[in-house]
């Protein structure tokens, strides 16, 4: 016969059925309840009944496995004997709790009914127990106030209507009963007034739910159980779920302990603390107690709580008490505790207890929350003191908890209680508070003058550069996570958000409407450029320390742990400074475009437009032969600041629209460079119109019509190394082709790099020039057929932001009017031009990497989509067996991080199977 299953895990008295392992089973709070009572660490005794029984019990038409009640009754006997008393007994009545535990904490979204029972028949007992009779009807009146709205209201589904309920008719009683005898807090009024209070409740009960407050323990027990499976499936509950995204069948346990109280005089007290500061991460036992209350006394804020120890009081709280003042042997017992559990768990928890009468008793113990300088405050000491490994270590930090130390962000306090005006994409990191201009030209003078300032945009093109930089921050109506403004915003890392669509942003008029409020030029708004949050007001910001010496220690650490390079996606030498400066270990992506854009960037650009208007080949050499030293200069100097390590030299890839010049006088002066009328510069740039340029005449195919182009780039890219070389210095370029959907275009192109390579090779006298030809995946085409690509190609970088464009045909450029309602809608779970859609884009790169690994077993992968600073899409390109990922220099930690905990994640994976 196979064995019955086992509901119920009892755990009292140093010995526990369940272990911190079991959450899937007992739900957190249960399971580390049971591992406390293993370590001898004093828990009133109690038992877990399984996250099963919750799953059984929806199953079956809420009824409970026919075991269940005998598995109970047994459980409760075993806690009454390590208790020494009995439940329902009227001369030694044991009470006992009820509470929720999930698997994942969802702090309060479930229920917990308190002091079950007390009846008539035990009260009197509990009285002569406790010689205390204020304290019985005390706890008397809780019970009923909590059952009869947990148990005889919510999980009965009686619907009373706002202001209604049970709860809120009850508290009015006791309103009126403190108003009658002058009572200024609950704690004014007396046995007896409590007394009778305690039987108007019953009688409230009775008039508005019909039915009499049970007497019966077994039948209070019962129904907090039933109350508590029946919290699983709350409105709260399914909500919180929801976001959270916790399955829903995970379903809940429901804890039953024996009831200790912290409000039993002033030799009682409550508390909740953590084993080191959660805010700072310092390692000092920190925390709060109240005597004679309650542990919801305490989280409510009904009393302004004290200090744990005289080391953690602050001027606000160093006239009050600390624990270690008042009880210090309870205190002393408390904080062997706290290193018992510390080491225990290796990591900070965030407990709470209560003390009965000077004996301490611990009700919980988790992992505590903490900040993002906490967190890696924490696991640099831990590390340090070898408290934990590297491999946990690096999981001690979340991806998003480096934005808080490496950008200046908005004061975490202030944004709680900012106004929100609209929430766009998150397009650049950290904050950013400025008043609102509207144009380039503003957001560089106002800036100039002083001011800070937020360039307000319906979108934005190459001419907004200059006013980009200038900003403190960046807004636009339109536009997506790879728009322009985003990429451009991102490689700066600065505060940027895109694809504001509730914003009318009216440049003419200067105001920017949203709902029914218009804010002017000059109007102060706050950018949470890592949410999307766009706040009214000047909110104020927090530095980060550039210099982080914990932060640079904590990343070593990653690195040592780590398989995936980290490049980074940067354009010009002072970028790839900064890529160094956060440990990129190459350059993954240089968009020669991007020397074009901003600062000093005036005549290559115009040289540039030349060549793009230009009518012959003669016309383009002669613009080409203008523009090479630019690019060569550029591209040396890029070289040279990497000191030998890759480099991937992207060939243009312009949208020839945005550098078609706007304007008469840029567009006269061009016309007398080319000796051509003012007419037909506009007429060559009409001719440029194209309908759908990000599928028009862009990357290869620009080198394809004009050879000329590509071979003036292929020399820069080739002097300049040869240049370095000469120079006694390192040089390591990767000539990358970009928008390809035939292995034919490589090779066209090949052969133009094969016929430079020799001419410079003759011309410096060179033995070698080692460089990589190689073409980036963007199309899906290439990815379907990357065994013949990667016949001409050494090395693939997947392009995922072209790849996701074309992938689901969504224009990269355009998604702000639809992909709020389709993640609103869940026709997707999220933008997949932020996190990539591993379904079917991810399909394609795994597709891209077999077939070219097929052709050429060691073909180097990359991704250099902006997709290659995500976290999740970081474990996504470690687990399909990328090389490395590039991304924007101020994401390099980030990626770091993830890399080494995709690592982690892996080889834990790996271990779980093999153990199976
Ligand atoms: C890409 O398409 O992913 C890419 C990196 O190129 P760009 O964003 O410049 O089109
Ligand atoms: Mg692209």
């Amino acid at each position: 016969m196979a064995k019955a299953k086992k509901y119920v895990y009892f755990f009292g008295s140093g010995k526990a059925e369940g272990r911190a392992d079991m959450k899937e089973l007992l739900g957190g709070k249960g399971a580390n309840l049971a591992e406390m009572t293993n370590l001898k660490i004093p828990v009133p005794a109690g038992f877990t009944i399984t996250t099963d029984v919750c799953t059984y019990y929806y199953q079956h038409g809420r009824r409970y496995p026919a075991e269940l009640k005998a598995a109970v009754a047994a459980a409760l006997a075993k806690v009454e004997k390590v208790m020494a008393k009995k439940f329902g007994d009227p001369e030694n009545p044991l009470l006992v709790s009820c509470r929720s535990g999930a698997r994942a904490s969802m702090p309060g979204m479930m229920e917990t009914v308190l002091n079950i029972g007390l009846t008539t028949a035990t009260i009197p007992g509990m009285i002569r127990l406790t010689g205390n009779e204020r304290f019985v009807w005390d706890a008397y009146r809780r019970l009923i106030m909590m059952y009869s709205d947990v148990v005889m209201e919510k999980a009965a589904g009686l619907e009373l209507g706002e202001g209604k309920g049970i709860r809120v008719r009850l508290e009015h009683l006791m309103d009126a009963m403190k108003h009658d005898t002058g009572a200024k807090a609950d704690t004014d009024l007396a046995a007896g007034q409590l007394q009778r209070l305690c039987a108007q409740f019953r009688a409230k009960v009775q008039e508005v739910i019909g039915k009499p407050f049970p007497d019966d323990p077994q039948e209070q027990l019962w129904g907090a159980i039933g109350a508590v499976f029946q919290s699983w499936n709350g409105k709260r509950s399914i909500s919180y779920r929801r976001i959270e995204g916790i399955p829903d069948d995970w379903g809940t346990a429901t804890n039953v302990q024996a009831m200790v109280f912290g409000n039993m005089g002033d030799d009682s007290a409550t508390g909740v603390a953590f084993t080191r500061n959660p805010a700072t991460g310092e390692n000092k036992f920190f925390g709060e107690w109240l005597t004679n209350a309650q542990g919801e006394d305490v989280v409510a804020g009904i009393r302004t709580p004290n200090p744990l120890n005289i080391a953690t009081k602050s001027e606000h709280t160093a006239h009050l008490k600390s624990l270690e003042e008042v009880m210090p042997g309870v205190y002393q017992a408390l904080f062997a505790i706290r290193n018992n559990l510390e080491k225990h768990y290796r990591d900070m928890q965030d407990i709470e207890f209560t003390i009965e009468k000077g004996t301490l008793w611990m009700l919980q113990t988790r992992t505590g929350k903490r900040t993002g300088h906490a967190a890696l405050r924490m696991a640099v000491e831990m590390l340090r003191e070898r408290f934990i490994t590297k491999q946990v270590g690096v999981m001690r930090v979340a991806p998003a908890q480096l934005d808080e130390l490496l950008h200046r962000i908005l004061d975490p306090k202030a944004e709680k209680n900012a106004k929100v005006l609209a929430k766009g994409l998150p397009a650049g990191p950290g904050g950013a508070t400025g008043k609102v201009v509207f144009t380039a030209a503003e957001a560089v003078a106002w800036t100039e003058r002083g001011e800070k300032v937020i360039l307000c945009r319906k979108e934005t093109n190459p001419e907004d550069v200059e006013g980009m930089r200038a900003a403190a921050g960046i807004l636009t109506a339109l536009g997506g996570m790879t728009s322009h403004a985003a990429l451009v915003a991102r490689g700066w890392g600065k505060c940027c958000i895109v694809g504001c669509g509730a914003l009318k942003i009216d440049a003419a008029a200067k105001t920017i409407t949203v709902a029914d409020q218009t804010l002017r030029e000059g109007d102060w708004i706050s950018l949470n450029g890592s949410k999307g949050v766009v706040y009214q007001g000047q909110l104020p910001t927090v530095e980060p320390d550039p210099k982080n010496p914990m932060l640079v220690e904590f990343l070593k650490t990653c690195d040592a742990v780590r398989r995936l390079g980290v490049r980074a996606n940067a354009d010009s030498p002072k970028d790839a400074a900064v890529a160094r400066k956060f440990g990129a270990e190459g350059i993954g992506l240089l968009r020669t475009e991007h020397m074009f854009y901003g600062e000093g960037a005036d005549e290559p650009l115009f040289k540039l437009r030349k060549m793009i208007l230009s009518k012959t080949p003669e016309e383009r050499r002669a613009a080409c032969d203008e523009l090479y030293p630019h690019v060569k200069s550029d591209i040396k100097g890029t070289l040279a600041a990497m000191d030998g390590l890759p480099v991937t030299i992207r060939l243009l890839d312009p949208p020839l629209h945005e550098f078609v010049p706007q304007g008469e006088a840029k567009q006269k002066e061009l016309a007398d460079s080319l000796g051509i009328s003012l007419d037909d510069v506009r007429k060559r740039a009409e001719a440029l119109h194209e309908s759908n340029p990000m599928m028009g005449h862009r990357g290869v195919r620009l080198g394809i019509t004009y050879p000329e182009v590509s071979e003036m780039q292929v020399r820069a890219i080739l002097e300049a190394a040869a240049e370095l070389l000469k120079e006694g210095k390192k040089a390591l370029p990767e000539i990358m082709i970009p928008v390809t959907c035939t292995v034919a275009e490589l090779q066209n192109q090949a052969e133009i790099i094969a016929k430079v390579k020799a001419e410079v090779v003759a011309k410096f006298g060179l033995k070698r020039l080692d460089f990589l030809v190689g073409t980036m995946i963007e199309i899906p085409r290439a990815a379907l057929t990357a065994n013949k690509m990667a016949e001409a190609a050494e090395f693939f970088s997947f392009g995922t932001n072209d790849l996701t464009q074309m992938g689901f045909g969504f224009s990269r450029d355009d998604i702000g009017a639809f992909m709020p309602d389709y993640i609103a809608k869940k026709i997707l779970a999220a933008d997949p031009f932020q996190t990539i859609d591993q379904e079917g884009v991810g399909e394609l790169i795994r597709m891209g990497i077999e077939r070219g690994r097929a052709t050429r077993p060691k073909l180097k992968v990359g991704i250099c989509g902006e997709h290659g600073g995500d976290p999740a899409s970081i474990h996504f390109c470690h687990n399909v067996g990328m090389n490395y990922v590039s991304c924007s220099p101020f994401r390099v930690p980030i990626a770091r991080l993830a890399a080494a905990q995709a690592a982690v994640s892996e080889a834990a994976k790996a271990k779980k199977k093999a153990k199976k």
